[in-house]
């Protein structure tokens, strides 16, 4: 285990009446990429601006190398911050707007040509120094801002849903920037979003918050695999949810009965079971099987075709329980159910249990 590079215990955010961070505890190492993902409301921001300084927590602290930061101003913080938009100055051209961190440090001249320079070559705007904000675009305008947070060598980036503002397509492109920036310059990176598909192509872990707590910290693989609530479950990837009775619950493992004889043994378990009580069954889209006939095994669910969506790479089925619960199934194109399968068919669905979970 690397040593936390930088700590965030028990921070709490109250706004009067309103809690917008209630409990964040986590550590990052240095050179991490970790991304808070939630939605919106859910205490990313206030998170982040408590670590630039421009919050005070109402109770909980922050260590970077073993150093609390809260009596340290703002701009004494040597954290970089990048915004959803409007950050840069536009009066400055961009080669003064990247300079300005170094000169604010009364670095010599020479020192922050040099800089600028590397900056422009690391965000890919080599030729634009002169030119004003308003003449870029917005994904340029982003990466200038970019060149301006790194400027002075912070060892800690924070970003705030930097992309939101762009279309996809650029929102794309930049992605792939900021992570081979993150490659080059092995520079901690926060980040903000509320995209999971954000979230999953940067980040080396992923901080799920929810209502101004952190419901999990994880890889996206591990996140996707073992959620560890119906939230994370919902959030990461798509997601089924099944009503289902406990039969029986413990050591993180339940037998469930998803009504009739179709009962299922030995699913993962979350959660503090009632007795005799309801739960939910989680299952992955594309984790289903599909039968055209009524297999052996108890644990298979028949359902009725109520709609088949081709989607390109793969095609959705929609189905329905008897009891009317809803059900998709991802199929990739070509496989050889889809041809001959029609609305309003039975057919039968299979999974593992190892690769469902049950939520209380
Ligand atoms: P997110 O970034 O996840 O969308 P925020 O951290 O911005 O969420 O906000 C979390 C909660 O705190 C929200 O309910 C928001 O309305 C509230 N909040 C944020 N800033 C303030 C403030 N300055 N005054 C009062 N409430 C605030
Ligand atoms: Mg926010």
């Amino acid at each position: 285990m690397t040593k936390p590079f930088l700590q965030i215990r028990g921070i709490r955010k109250e706004y009067g009446p309103v809690t917008a961070v209630h409990d964040v505890t986590l550590d990052v190492a240095q050179g991490e990429f970790l991304t808070f993902l939630g939605p919106s409301g859910s205490g990313k921001s206030t998170t982040l601006y408590i670590l630039a300084g421009f919050e005070n927590p109402s109770r909980g602290d922050i260590l970077l190398n073993g150093h609390s930061l809260l009596s340290t101003p703002s701009h004494k913080r040597n954290i970089g911050m990048v915004f959803q938009r409007y950050t840069l100055f536009p009066n400055l051209s961009v080669g003064e707007n990247i300079a300005f961190p170094l000169k604010v440090r009364r670095r010599p001249k020479a020192e922050v040509d040099a800089k600028v320079r590397e900056m422009l070559k690391l965000v890919r705007l080599e030729g634009f120094e002169d030119r004003k904000p308003a003449q870029m675009s917005g994904g340029q305008q982003q990466r200038v801002a970019l060149a301006r947070a790194l400027a002075y060598d912070p060892p800690v980036l924070l970003m705030d849903e930097p992309l939101s503002a762009l279309d996809k397509k650029l929102r794309e492109e930049i992605q792939h920037e900021i992570r081979r920036i993150h490659q080059q310059t092995e520079v901690t990176i926060l980040y903000v979003t509320h995209d999971q598909e954000e979230a999953l192509r940067l980040s080396d872990r992923i901080a799920v918050f929810s209502k101004g707590v952190i419901d999990q910290i994880g890889t996206g693989p591990e996140l996707y695999a073992n959620p560890a609530t119906r939230f994370v479950a919902e959030f990461i990837g798509d997601s089924d949810f099944l009503p289902c009775d406990l039969l029986r619950a413990g050591n993180g493992r339940a037998d469930i009965s998803l009504g009739g004889t179709a009962v299922v043994a030995n699913v993962p378990f979350h959660g503090q079971p009632a007795v005799g009580g309801r739960a939910a069954l989680m299952l992955r889209p594309e984790r289903l099987k599909l039968m055209r006939s009524a297999p052996p095994a108890a644990s298979a669910l028949a359902v009725t075709v109520s709609d088949i969506t081709f989607l390109g790479n793969n095609i959705h089925v929609a189905t329905e329980t008897a009891k009317g619960d809803g059900l998709a199934i991802r199929l990739p194109f070509g496989h050889e159910a889809i041809s001959s399968l029609s609305r309003g068919d039975t057919v039968w669905l299979g999974f593992d249990p190892a690769s469902a979970h049950v939520f209380c």
